[in-house]
């Protein structure tokens, strides 16, 4: 046991069923680390069938009750749960940085996205509004609304702790549905956190519950047959298995998966800002960003002075504790992500890429058991290297060398991920053929993570998202909701007019 073992406080982290915190009746716990110490932090209670039981049921009841409430106070308490996340930015963003690792101006950035999705979904009548035709045939009319589709599970990943469920649980809960969210394992506290501040905000219990477990506890969400629509977000792997299975379970699936995100760098962008925007993109957050750009894609005279550029910014980062005032990057989330990460920059250099800049031996002072890596570089990269077909997700840039920028869409459209993709140029006939040839879901023009506002919609392609509702926006509430439309004639015909047997047509 290291000396800050000894000194942190281990806590159970519980689940939160029907209005409540309860530590469940399932026996089964995993660790939880502070990824910058190695230290153990916490015991998280994994999920038992009758917890899984006990928060669908929970969930069910409280749809019914939740989807009779009137928009105007649905919409209050989804105000006032804005209000209280803005109010607890700080506490939230500690729970993340002490469990995720990332940076606390980090963690603050992303519980601000996640408030933006909040706010989206407080305008949630204006979405809802549905269509009405007027006298479609004599005295009749025509009107379609949507309604929730009823309990909604979400399956987040580690790297976001708060923002991934913001995307889901406001669109999910303005919509009318109860939602259970069952967190990464490796960063659960936040989770909680949020569970608390919307029963302070009046949402009823049941509506928002937290249940912890690892795949014993998501195949029972996958396969429950009160459970009507699942939105994953996490590895491709897993993203692929959660949408085969609940779909085969009869359930509406998103399920978004890991990314391999390119920058193409053509020789007339401003090579200071694409190295300031690269750098920051490929390690920010240790790399550990689905929209991350793990690959730079440069083009012709680009190169030589690109990678210059980048290894100058890369090697100044400053990494240390997360907490730290003036930390830039923080550690990787567990010790075995971080000997993953170190292998494969290994196999690289075995193969040929050139180790510009190397983090594989980086050490901070004072916090020797963390899990570290520091800002990696590996230039001349070939499209065969585990460096550039694995999701690496640590703070390693690949450079591909390319002759052209048609050469770099080909590339990136042999790729089997589809999430993001940059283009650095001063070209605007570039950066058109750019956003209208690659295959690719969200496109940044001279910006290097474009995560879409909360009124567009995030979602990759091809192996980066299963389904066909992108998350959040105006695809997130269409995803939470079905249609419905009716057709009405009021008042009745006086003088009954006799059954006829012959298809109805309009006149
Ligand atoms: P992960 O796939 O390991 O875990 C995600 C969730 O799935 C967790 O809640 C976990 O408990 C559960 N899970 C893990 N293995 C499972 C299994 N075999 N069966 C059932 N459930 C299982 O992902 P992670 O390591 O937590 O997160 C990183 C990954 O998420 C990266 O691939 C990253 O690109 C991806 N990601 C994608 C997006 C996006 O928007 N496309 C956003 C954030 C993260």
């Amino acid at each position: 046991m290291t000396q800050m073992q000894t000194v942190e406080q281990t806590l159970t982290i519980n689940h939160f069923i029907n209005g409540a915190e309860t530590s469940g009746s399932g026996t089964r716990t995993q660790d939880v680390f502070n990824p910058a110490t190695g230290a153990i932090t916490g015991e998280l209670r994994l999920a038992n069938r009758e917890d899984l039981e006990n928060a669908v049921a929970a969930a069910k009841a409280a749809s019914r009750v939740w989807n009779d409430i009137s928009l105007a106070k649905r919409t209050a308490v989804l105000f006032a749960f804005r209000e209280l996340v803005a109010a607890h930015t700080e506490e939230l963003a500690v729970l993340v940085t002490a469990e995720h690792g990332k940076v606390l101006a980090d963690a603050k950035g992303e519980i601000n996205r996640g408030l933006e999705v909040v706010e989206f979904a407080c305008g949630i009548p204006q979405q809802l509004k549905g269509d009405y035709s007027d006298q479609v045939s004599t005295g009749i009319d025509v009107f379609s609304f949507r309604q929730p589709l009823g309990v909604v599970a979400g399956i987040t990943p580690f790297n976001f702790p708060v923002m991934v469920p913001l995307w889901m649980a406001p669109m999910a809960i303005a919509t009318g549905n109860a939602f259970i969210l069952k967190p990464s394992e490796r960063d659960p506290s936040a989770s909680l956190l949020l569970a608390r501040l919307w029963k302070e905000a009046g949402l009823p219990d049941g509506v928002f519950q937290v249940l912890h477990g690892d795949k014993e506890t998501v195949d029972g969400l996958l396969t429950h047959p009160d459970i009507d629509g699942i939105s994953f977000v996490g590895s491709t792997p897993v993203a692929r298995y959660v949408h085969e299975t609940a779909t085969a379970h009869g359930k509406r699936v998103q399920a978004l998966g890991g990314a391999k995100n390119h920058a193409i760098v053509l020789p007339d962008a401003d090579l200071d800002n694409a190295a300031d925007h690269l750098s920051a993109a490929a390690f920010g957050s240790a790399g550990e960003r689905c929209m991350a750009i793990s690959v730079a894609v440069a083009v012709g005279a680009a190169a030589d002075l690109l990678v210059d550029k980048v290894t100058e910014r890369a090697t100044a980062i400053k990494v240390a504790n997360g907490m730290e005032p003036d930390a830039e990057m923080g550690p990787i989330i567990t010790q075995a992500s971080r000997e993953r990460i170190v292998q494969i920059v290994t196999e690289a250099e075995k193969a040929g890429a050139a180790l510009v800049v190397d983090g594989r031996a980086l050490m901070v002072e004072g916090h020797e058991e963390g899990f570290w890596v520091g800002p990696t570089v590996l230039d001349h990269v070939k499209a065969e290297m585990s460096a550039y077909t694995e999701e690496i997700f640590g703070p390693v840039l690949a450079v591909v060398r390319v002759d052209t920028l048609e050469d770099g869409i080909r590339l990136i459209n042999a790729n089997p991920y589809g999430n993001g993709t940059a283009i650095f140029t001063s070209s605007g006939a570039a950066a058109r053929l750019f956003q209208r040839s690659v295959t690719v879901g969200m496109i940044g023009i001279n910006v290097p993570l474009p995560v879409p506002v909360a009124y567009h919609s995030f979602g990759g392609w091809k192996a980066s998202f299963f389904g066909d509702k992108h998350i959040y926006g105006p695809e997130g509430v269409s995803f939470y909701t079905r249609g419905k439309v009716v057709t009405s004639r009021w008042p009745e015909p006086k003088q009954p007019s006799g059954a006829s047997y012959n298809f109805p047509s309009n006149s």
